[in-house]
């Protein structure tokens, strides 16, 4: 390369600076963090572009070797919910317009995470000539399949991202699942799509003994108490209730010491007021007369959570969907058998009998079962701990998702010949026009 490649990745809501502490980070913070970090390293100049939400946040930050995050203003200066974020996306794209005609910078493609910033990569596609790549991470249609009224998505979602599908170079999906849901549910061409999975920082989460982890976390190291893990957003979706459903019925029916150990949620106390679905989980387990075996700890950072996936004996995930799921493969690398739902990326990642087990969803009866035959079975945990951690070794680490990230922005870059911006003034800003987003 006679310069570095440079990359605009937009990601509206999911900074990589969450990851640092306050919000509610989830999988696609993780996921702009690691891969645009990773591109650093295979030397590409990465510039993350996110929404401003702090009024003392500077505009770029410096976050890695080749990554820098850009804070552009759109809207006020503080977190917003995701779904209130639409109406600024016009905003976001002239400020992210006017970084790049001030700089005079020249990107080689653009990358569009979430539904939202592939809006606006289309914008820049349309306007600068860039090619274009978009990760959904979520699907408006299968959200609202699973969530009906509840689903608080913007109404122009659906269409919007048809619109992205048409307009875009490549699509990533982060499984054949998900890469079924944009050729059957939205018409993608399949030959557009690539499947580069997602993956986990194996450096981060790697296996420690359990004694030693739950010293760490304040747990009694001792004794034969045997511990369920779930680690997550604290979300109705994800239905922990289903986990705390299931703990019970094992109580009701064994003497098996079990404690079910939560983690996450939006502050760093188990707050049921920030984190209402907390006060759900806690009344529930009043209710089914368990309150004393569920330990809730509030968000973790990255940087502790191996302490207690390994604390755990099993670690446990049921949600009603999952487009991906890092948190099985977060568990999976630290040595533990994980239990999750047949659903999404999770009938993916999990290898069912051989690193964890498949069970359906919404059905505490058959999770019992599973957890029951587990915790009974310490040789079958420690195999599927050993054979878990070499899945993701061999499969699901950020370098290969980088590689394979590169290898195809390399195609798309080739495929296009010279570089349309070369030579040519990149952009003229008086032509901004800050219309509000339509559905097309
Ligand atoms: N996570 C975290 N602290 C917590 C709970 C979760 O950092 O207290 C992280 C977790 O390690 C994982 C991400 O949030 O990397 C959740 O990603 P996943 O894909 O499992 O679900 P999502 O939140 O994107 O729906």
């Amino acid at each position: 390369m006679e310069r570095p490649r440079r990359i605009a990745f937009l990601s509206e809501h999911a900074s990589p600076l969450a990851l640092l502490g306050g919000a509610d980070a989830g999988g696609q913070n993780v996921y702009v963090d690691e891969v645009s970090r990773n591109l650093g390293r295979l030397g590409y100049a990465v510039d993350v572009f996110t929404r401003r939400d702090a009024a003392d946040a500077p505009e770029s930050v410096a976050w890695a070797p080749g990554v820098r995050v850009v804070n552009l203003p759109a809207g006020p200066p503080r977190p917003l919910p995701k779904d209130d974020l639409w109406p600024l996306m016009p905003a976001f794209r002239d400020a992210l317009l006017r970084f790049i005609a001030r700089e005079g910078a020249r990107y080689d493609l653009v990358h569009g995470n979430f539904w939202m910033s592939g809006w606006v990569a289309t914008e820049l596609r349309g306007r600068l000539g860039l090619p274009f790549v978009q990760i959904f991470h979520a699907m408006g249609k299968t959200k609202q399949r699973h969530q009906g009224a509840a689903d608080t998505s913007p109404a122009g979602r659906i269409a919007v991202e048809g619109a992205i599908v048409r307009g875009v170079d490549r699509l990533i999906a982060q499984c054949p699942s998900e890469r079924d849901e944009m050729v059957d549910d939205y018409g993608a061409p399949p030959e557009r799509v690539a499947i580069i999975p997602s993956a986990v920082n194996t450096e981060q989460f790697r296996p420690m003994a359990r004694e030693e982890a739950r010293r760490r976390i304040g747990l009694p190291a001792d004794g034969d108490e045997l511990v369920v893990a779930y680690v997550g957003r604290m979300l109705p979706r994800k239905d922990v209730r289903n986990v705390v459903r299931a703990v019970a019925l094992l109580r009701r029916r064994s003497d098996l010491p079990v404690t079910l150990l939560l983690v996450g949620g939006e502050t760093v106390e188990p707050d049921p007021i920030r984190t209402p679905e907390i006060g759900a989980l806690q009344r529930l387990a009043a209710e089914l007369g368990i309150a004393d075996r569920v330990r809730f700890t509030g968000k973790r950072q990255p940087d502790v959570l191996r302490d207690y996936y390994s604390a755990g004996d099993v670690v446990v995930t049921t949600p009603w969907y999952e487009p991906f799921g890092l948190t099985p493969l977060e568990g999976m690398a630290c040595g533990r058998p994980v239990v999750g739902s047949a659903v999404g990326g999770i009938t993916f990642t999990i290898a069912d009998g051989v690193t964890g087990c498949l069970v359906p969803p919404r059905d505490p009866e058959a999770l019992a079962d599973r957890l029951h035959h587990l915790l009974t079975a310490p040789e079958l945990r420690a195999r599927m701990g050993r054979a878990a951690r070499l899945r993701v070794e061999r499969e699901f680490t950020w370098p290969t998702v980088a590689r394979r990230t590169a290898a195809l922005y390399e195609d798309l870059i080739a495929g296009r010949g010279p570089h349309p911006a070369d030579g040519a003034a990149v952009h003229d800003s008086g032509d901004l026009v800050a219309e509000p987003p339509t559905a097309p």
